[in-house]
């Protein structure tokens, strides 16, 4: 049965119910109109690029003809996804420039820029009449958003729907290694424009494409350099692409949680400005196309059901369509958890939309070669009936055949199904508005008077950014809150549940002062907000094993923020104001006086001040101290002469709370300074401490950016920096030493007019060497000289392993699983500056970290006392040799926790060779908790093997130091609590000795 198509819009407007629009739709035959001409030399070469007839679909092995529109031939000089052609993001502009200067059905909008200045588009596309009625529509879907505008009125919503259509948002090539969305987005936006076919009309008539081509910019045109490279250079080999973005590289996709990116800011922005129901995100990993939206278990805990049942929807939809077709390797479920809220895509599915991602195949370029694939990538399953084949000829046209034919058929089921899925933006927006009367929690609350007000407003200003509404208190309120588990019960449940049912949890009330923030969960993106804010529990048994990311992130423990989860919905009630503009911490300066005192309480702020203020003397109070009616904590900063109107402005700027007073307080102190700062990267890999940078440039701490070949080439580094960070590099020790194998040809990385978009960060005629020996001894005598070098994670590894740490040495952990979990730490010596303005509980980021043993020896001698053995008498008795009179035991030794050194025995210091002396020895300044109070959030499996194990170690060696982090402090930007262990080291390079107490001996 087919019906004519006024009368099928008819049919579909009138019972408006969505499964007669499947049974109507679905007889509408995918292909082309047979009475619009093709252009027959386009598609001649999209037949001669595909490499077999499988690999392309009714949809895309043609391309209608247009006499006013031009093709992307006119900008690539030749097909989408033709071998050897890779247009820069400019040139893909310039495409959807061309299409919307030649058709009512194109508008172009800019969405921002990059770091590095480039431009941000979004394109969108429909037929003329719903493109004329775009902004009304964007009015329609700005009130289905918040159905707070139509007092959740059902009747209107549904006039709503009706009048409405969806908006599905496609971002292209965010990980730069993965080419071939450009090309596919620009012929898609002319098949869109152009296809006079019944399905591809469709299409254009139910539903606006929004199409960002280019996501990461900077990476994009440096992936464009690093291909032409190679195709001048053609039996070379040629560089990795060591750099993506300005600052971090696949993490780019990590970064919906914190926000760090320009690329991530610009895609939210747009989202929340068009109110879009899907966004979809193209990568290009797996063969040859993977919905990995289905993807596995376990789901993101805080996302509603309507959403994961869409994308059980669309996606097998998806599989189903294509299977239709006969292309090979098109499957849904497979290796990948959506847990994490840290993706682009994930946008979408924290603000009511429906988040989507497609896996296409890809070659890294534009090359057409064989590829092998593995036995588990080709191999049949259950939910991959049709798999991929183990071995084929792949172009980049055949990847642009699965995008473009993928994106076609979701988009004309989305279209077919714009109703229901209109009417679920609704659902969805109104079920995060009851989250109060449903699953709850009632609100957030940020105590007024948190100790870091600074980072308070830090992690406010973040929640602003993805959308959340603020509230601030205007009076004192008392809430209901569940009684935190502690002496009445244990903290984790017991390992067998008990017959008898649980006694219901116990509460308290709370007090929370005037100008507390309030974060209401009866707003529409109440959802993004819980789930940053509430805490993650991976089970350790769970299921998957697999773990695609980081299992935690809980915002309010990694900022070292108080965030309080309130159920009682008294808390709406609570007196309070809607808060318009960026929050900002009070700054300024209090008081009059000569002399000012500023509290340390690791506010992120307070280096910014130091550097800003880089010629104004000031100092540390090396112990705490009582000026101006106030406590100030230990490392609390004193200026004696400052300029104050500048000092007034740089507080008042930075939410800096400046006390003046008469006299200086009488406490000890040494000086503050700003010291010069080397950031030390590999031509490896950028990706971690790329995530530093960011750190740094936000909060404009100036730093040098040299590579491990500088440093390999510089014996006196002592003369040009005072620090060098050296950031996670995830390659190992040795390969840090080597670089990469010196086979082959050199591999440059720097700007030519080959190549104009490399460099500008860092460059080298050869990416290849390493740190090199030579460089291993100048980090040494840098050391030695006095300079303060910072390892983490497994560049401590690679210090602790090269000889920089006298007295630590590093475990292999049998056991441990702490996947991107968030860890408890202890303070153990309070008095070293590197704990400065921190308290007695500090949470970490730690992904399996090094597990230090510390020595008071070198060569790792002095275990720690063996428990008895076996003989007469109860475990404290001492066993007793029979037919002899027994003799005198020495005092058992001291106990020793994890954390310290075994004692120095008398055997040792018969002839001290090996012994450390005492001012030497490492200093541990913060632990893991003890078992019990270990985790905090994510998963935590195996947690003895690191509870209580020092975390954080100040090791002097010669006139300097090297600190050792076992936990990651700087990471995706989520970690700014810890941030200040790293400033306070380096404000404190030359006297991180203060408050030590040696060891007698
Ligand atoms: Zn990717």
């Amino acid at each position: 049965m087919t019906f004519s198509r006024p009368f099928r819009s008819l049919f579909i407007f009138v019972l408006s119910l969505s499964t007669f629009a499947i049974i109507a739709n679905a007889q509408i035959k995918p292909g082309r109109d047979p009475n619009q001409p093709i252009d027959q030399e386009y598609t001649n070469k999209i037949r001669e690029y595909t490499t077999a007839p499988y690999f392309n679909s009714p949809l895309t092995d043609y391309l209608p003809a247009s006499s006013d529109i031009p093709t992307p031939k006119a900008v690539l000089g030749d097909v989408a996804g033709a071998p050897g052609k890779l247009p820069y993001a400019e040139d893909v502009y310039k495409y959807m420039r061309m299409l919307e200067r030649a058709s009512p059905r194109v508008k172009v909008f800019s969405i921002g820029t990059t770091e590095e200045g480039r431009e941000m588009i979004a394109v969108a596309i429909a037929s003329e009449q719903l493109i004329s009625k775009m902004e009304e529509n964007r009015a329609r879907l700005t009130k289905l958003a918040d159905p707070r505008t139509i007092n959740m009125n059902e009747a209107e919503a549904d006039a709503l729907v009706n009048a409405s259509f969806p908006v599905y948002y496609i971002t292209g090539t965010i990980h730069s290694p993965e080419t071939g969305s450009p090309t596919a987005l620009m012929e898609l936006a002319y098949r869109l424009v152009v296809d006079n076919s019944p399905y591809v009309k469709s299409i254009r008539d139910s539903v606006l494409t929004l199409i960002t081509p280019v996501v990461e910019v900077d990476g994009r045109n440096r992936m464009v350099d690093v291909y032409n490279w190679h195709l001048a250079h053609p039996n070379q080999n040629w560089p990795g692409l060591v750099y993506w973005g300005h600052y971090v590289a696949h993490d780019n996709n990590r970064d919906a949680i914190g926000l760090s990116l320009k690329l991530t800011r610009n895609v939210m922005n747009t989202y929340l400005a068009w109110k879009p129901q899907v966004l979809h995100d193209l990568h290009e990993s797996v063969p040859y196309l993977y919905d990995n939206t289905i993807g596995d278990g376990p789901y993101n805990a805080w996302v509603d059901p309507i959403l994961t049942d869409e994308w059980q929807m669309i996606g097998w939809n998806n599989v189903s369509e294509m299977t239709k077709f006969g292309m090979p390797g098109v499957f849904a479920h497979g290796n990948f958890d959506t847990w994490s809220p840290g993706y682009l895509m994930f946008i979408a599915a924290t603000h009511n939309g429906i988040s989507r991602l497609y896996e296409t195949f890809g070659n890294a370029g534009a090359d057409t070669v064989e590829r092998t694939l593995s036995p588990s990538e080709y191999q049949r399953t259950w939910y991959r009936q049709n798999p991929p084949l183990p071995k084929a000829k792949w172009s980049q046209r055949n990847n642009n055949n699965y995008q473009q034919t993928a994106l076609l058929t979701s988009l004309y089921y989305f279209g077919n199904n714009s109703k229901l899925f209109l009417k679920n933006f609704y659902l969805k927006s109104k079920r995060s508005i009851d989250k109060p009367k449903q699953e709850g929690p009632a609100a957030y609350v940020l105590p007024g008077d948190d100790p870091r007000p600074g980072n308070q407003a830090e992690l406010l200003r973040t929640l602003q950014a993805q959308g959340v509404e603020l509230s601030k208190a205007t009076a004192p309120f008392t809430v209901s809150l569940r009684k935190k588990a502690g002496s009445a019960a244990p903290a984790r449940p017991a390992a067998s549940p008990s017959a008898s049912p649980s006694p219901a949890p116990k509460t308290e009330d709370r007090t929370f002062p005037a100008g507390s923030y309030i974060v209401r969960m009866d707003q529409p993106y109440s959802r993004i907000a819980d789930a940053l804010l509430d805490y993650q529990y991976w089970a350790p048994n769970d299921p998957q094993t697999d773990i695609y990311d980081d299992t935690a992130w809980t915002m309010g423990e990694l900022g070292n923020v108080e965030v309080v989860r309130v159920v009682d919905a008294k808390v709406l009630t609570a007196p309070m104001d809607r808060v318009t503009g960026e929050v900002r911490s009070p700054g300024g300066i209090t008081n009059a006086g000569a002399v000012y005192v500023i509290n340390h309480n690791a506010d992120n702020a307070l280096v910014t001040l130091r550097y800003r203020l880089k010629d104004v003397e000031m100092e540390a109070a090396e112990e705490p101290f009582e000026a101006a009616g106030r406590k100030f904590n230990r490392g609390s900063f004193i200026v004696r002469k400052a300029n104050d109107g500048d000092l007034r402005r740089v507080a008042n700027e930075l939410g800096i709370q400046v006390y003046a007073v008469a006299d200086a307080p009488s406490v000890k102190t040494h000086p503050l300074r700003a010291p010069r700062i080397a950031m030390m990267h590999t031509w490896l890999s950028t990706q971690d401490e790329g995530w530093y940078r960011v750190g740094l440039d936000q909060l404009q701490v100036p730093f040098a950016y040299i590579s491990t070949q500088d440093v390999s080439r510089e014996p006196n580094l002592k003369s040009k920096y005072d620090v060098i960070l050296f950031a996670p590099v995830g390659r190992g020790a040795q390969t840090i030493i080597n670089g990469l194998p010196m086979y082959g040809n050199p591999l440059p990385w720097k700007k030519t007019t080959l190549t104009p978009n490399l460099g500008g960060i860092d460059e080298t005629d050869d990416m290849r060497p390493g740190l090199g020996w030579s460089g291993l001894q100048n980090l040494q005598k840098f050391v030695k000289d006095g300079g303060l070098f910072i390892t983490v994670d497994d560049t401590s590894d690679f210090a602790v392993n090269y000889g920089f740490t006298a007295g630590v040495s590093v475990n292999r952990s049998q056991r441990l699983r702490a996947v991107g979990a968030i860890l408890r730490t202890k303070p153990v010596d309070a008095a070293s500056p590197i704990a400065y303005g921190y308290g007695d509980s500090l949470a970490m980021y730690c992904m399996n970290g090094p597990i230090f043993n510390i020595n008071n020896g070198v060569g790792g001698r002095g275990g720690r006392p063996a428990p008895r053995a076996t003989g007469r008498g109860t475990p404290d008795d001492p066993d007793v040799p029979q037919g002899r009179p027994p003799a005198e035991i020495p005092d058992p030794p001291a106990r020793v926790e994890p954390w310290e050194a075994p004692p120095v025995t008398d055997e040792q210091l018969r002839n001290a060779i090996g012994l450390i002396p005492p001012n030497q020895r490492p200093r541990v300044i913060l632990r893991y908790a003890d078992s019990r109070d270990l985790f905090v959030s994510g998963l935590l499996d195996g947690g003895d093997e690191i509870a209580q194990r020092a975390a954080i170690i100040d090791v002097p060696s010669g006139n300097g130091h090297v600190l050792l982090f076992s936990t990651n402090p700087f990471w995706r930007g989520q970690t700014r609590g810890s941030y200040f262990l790293v400033f306070n080291a380096i404000l404190n390079w030359d006297n991180l000795n203060a408050g030590r107490k040696l060891a007698e001996k």
